[in-house]
């Protein structure tokens, strides 16, 4: 099978084309597990994070991609709740123990044996997959293949952080960053809590336009103020800058919920920027994403499929995931990004 394979964790700077095309093996499903023939797969931040070291893939070579959606091809024994033929999505969550505190509590995102399809083991950037039967999701059928794929991270994750927020209808929500996650939350917001009104801090005019036309009330850039004080931002920038200047904008009692497995380094003495006063004190609250459930994600395609939400995206071929990357990396992003596998 042809697959884009991770060799070398190096920044992306010093080698723009970090992922090769090879002819590997066709995975065979083991026990409990199915084998996917792989349709799209949705490029994500993450997979600059993995290349450039940030979370690095404990074995390599590895396949990344963690938004996948394709066909049951064959099913190993024991399998019964997927059969060849079926569309299915995998999602960031590829396993977790299901006996640890964590797993027991509906917080297997948590888990310390948790593994991240794509990083872990082997992902979607490539032809087939597989993965356990309890981890791969059916794909309401409102969605095409590239539009699902989208949704299996940055929808899912973005769910995930609007949940984090603890918000009630009717109150002001923020989001700083406005890429593919940053879309998605836009709409689920305003499907689940219509009253609220939604602030957006973006760095590019097009971003901004972007979100005015998505249904944000006000758009400014990251450095603004926002015209009122809100209860809970969401943070789904790669960099430490929108932190501290989305601190200064949440009302006393306000959380700031930040999306992003690493965060890039290079501004990080924009830190010392913190005025207690200022971005902290009137308990306001700092509060990370980290990874998925199994529910964050059915949850959030039945929701996505009612709503609907269609994400934006645009497609490349598997052969050109490192123009997809290096694009993504400039940030020149107006929805998500979709590799095509035929
Ligand atoms: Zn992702
Ligand atoms: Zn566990």
């Amino acid at each position: 099978m042809k697959a884009m394979i991770l060799s070398q964790v190096q920044p992306m700077d010093k080698n723009a084309h970090p992922l090769k095309l090879v002819d590997m093996p066709i995975p065979e499903p083991a026990e409990n597990e199915i084998l996917i023939r792989v349709s799209a797969c949705g490029v994500c931040h993450t997979e600059l994070d993995e290349i450039e070291g940030r979370t690095s893939p404990p074995t390599l070579p590895v396949v990344l991609g963690h938004q996948v959606v394709g066909r049951v091809e064959m099913v190993g024994t024991g399998v019964n709740r997927h059969k060849p033929g079926d569309r299915v999505g995998v999602a960031w969550i590829y396993s977790s123990c299901q006996n640890c505190v964590f797993c027991q509590s509906g917080q297997e995102n948590l888990c310390p044996e948790f593994q991240a399809t794509g990083r872990d083991v082997n992902g979607g950037y490539g032809e087939y997959m597989v993965v356990g039967q309890d981890f791969a999701f059916s794909i309401p059928d409102t969605f095409s293949d590239s539009e699902a794929a989208p949704l299996l991270c940055a929808g899912a994750i973005g769910y995930r952080s609007l949940k984090l927020c603890d918000m009630s209808d009717g109150q002001d929500l923020g989001l700083t960053g406005f890429g593919a996650s940053g879309h998605l939350v836009m709409k689920l917001a305003r499907y689940i809590y219509p009253k609220s009104r939604v602030f957006v801090f973006a760095r590019s005019p097009q971003e901004r336009d972007f979100a005015i036309s998505l249904g944000a009330v006000w758009a400014g850039d990251t450095l603004d103020e926002s015209p009122r004080r809100l209860h809970a931002i969401i943070d789904t920038t790669p960099v430490w800058m929108p932190v501290v200047e989305a601190l200064k904008n949440l009302q006393p009692g306000g959380r700031l919920v930040i999306n992003a497995i690493r965060k890039e380094d290079m501004d990080k003495e924009y830190l010392l920027n913190i005025d207690y006063p200022t971005h902290l004190w009137l308990e306001k609250e700092i509060k990370s994403v980290a990874n998925v459930t199994r529910a964050d994600v059915s949850e959030f395609l039945d929701l996505a499929a009612r709503i609907p939400i269609k994400p934006e995206y645009q497609e490349y071929a598997l052969e050109d995931a490192n123009q997809a990357l290096i694009e993504l990396k400039q940030r020149k992003i107006r929805g998500a990004k979709v590799l095509i596998i035929d």
